[in-house]
């Protein structure tokens, strides 16, 4: 079987799959407060072009789908195109990042139509910090959203937490705590710069080493070994209760393990979140092209994928897109 490995030896196996760039939320450290241009709905990959897609990539060995977007929720259908990829043959799991405001109504549609993973983003247990930090005032209905996922058993419920310093970096601790006597695994997020504000700075960042040091005052703590594919470290509480993984790509790059790729809302396969080249799979897609040209275009494409971002060299230059458009 042809593989997506790029010139490094990595084999792609993971895919994150934008299905909008639109969202219903301005988080700080992802989008500007205003004047978003969103694509244009004919510019958007249909669901059937996606199914094709993720049809094609498991024929190269992609094995995990990510739904992603913006806010994945706001695609009307969306638990449709979960349905029917699910049961493609090589799909090994479909799970979400959402930011959990349509999960209310939508959690057990999404059960039923085979989602098994979910991360909800929230990154204060605060109204008000919660407030500051996605410009909208919409935590209790977010809380609502996740207790709605326990019930239906999707699992694992992962908890999204980007931590900005003097925002939310003294909550880290009472996070920590919530997946001891919840079933939600935390997972820590340093801020990357991918916002739409240009806001980000190094010293916004608060580090993996900051963050564990908060986590040991909840209890002792140790390292699982994990997937080292999987960008979260993971840490246990020693008495058993309670799991925390922290997603260092500032402070501790992991791009030698990277085996994910990314297909935006538009139809653009990027490489690497900090990609500064799109490469345009919705010509090939809406042109005349077969299964096995798209194979050999994708082929071709993973060649590009370079060893690592740059975001610690004082040359890194931001993508042209933030976060929600290229799809986190
Ligand atoms: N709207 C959904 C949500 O917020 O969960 C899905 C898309 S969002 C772009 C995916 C994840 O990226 C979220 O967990 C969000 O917190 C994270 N994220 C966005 N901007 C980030 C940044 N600049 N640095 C680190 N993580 C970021
Ligand atoms: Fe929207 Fe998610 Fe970005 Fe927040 S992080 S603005 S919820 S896409």
């Amino acid at each position: 079987m042809s593989q997506l490995i790029d010139r490094f030896g990595r084999v792609v196996t993971k895919l994150r799959l934008s299905v909008t760039d639109q969202c219903n939320m301005r988080c700080i450290y992802c989008m500007p407060s205003q004047g978003v241009e969103w694509i244009a709905s004919e510019e958007r990959l249909t669901f059937d072009e996606m199914k094709r897609i993720v049809n094609i990539m498991t024929m190269l060995g992609v094995r995990k789908i990510r739904i992603t977007g913006g806010e994945p929720l706001l695609r009307p259908g969306v638990e449709q195109l979960i349905s029917s990829i699910s049961k493609l043959n090589g799909v090994d799991s479909v799970s979400m990042t959402t930011n959990g405001y349509f999960l209310y109504q939508y959690a057990k549609k999404l059960y039923d139509a085979g989602l098994r993973g979910i991360n909800v983003s929230l990154d204060s247990l605060n109204p008000g910090k919660f407030h500051k930090m996605t410009r909208r005032k919409y935590f209790e209905r977010v809380v609502e959203g996740i207790e709605e996922a326990e019930k239906t058993n999707i699992s694992p419920i992962k908890i999204n937490v980007v931590v900005i310093k003097g925002y939310n970096d003294d909550e880290i601790e009472d996070l920590a705590k919530l997946s001891r006597y919840k079933p939600y695994k935390i997972r820590f997020i340093e801020f990357m710069p991918l916002d739409g504000g240009n806001r980000w700075k190094k010293n916004l960042v608060v580090t993996k080493s900051e963050i564990l040091e908060k986590v040991s005052k909840v209890a002792e703590i140790e390292h699982t070994s994990n997937d080292p594919s999987d960008p979260a470290r993971i840490y246990k509480f020693k008495d058993g209760s309670g799991e925390i993984g922290i997603i260092a790509s500032v402070s501790e790059p992991f791009c030698a393990d990277c085996n994910r790729i990314r297909l935006t809302a538009d139809g653009k396969i990027m490489t690497c979140l900090f990609a500064l080249d799109e490469h345009d799979l919705k010509s090939y897609l809406r042109g005349d092209s077969t299964d096995e040209d798209i194979m050999a275009f994708l082929i071709r494409t993973i060649k590009t994928k370079w060893a690592g971002h740059s975001i610690n060299n004082p040359h890194f230059v931001k993508p042209k897109r933030n976060m929600s458009a290229i799809g986190g």
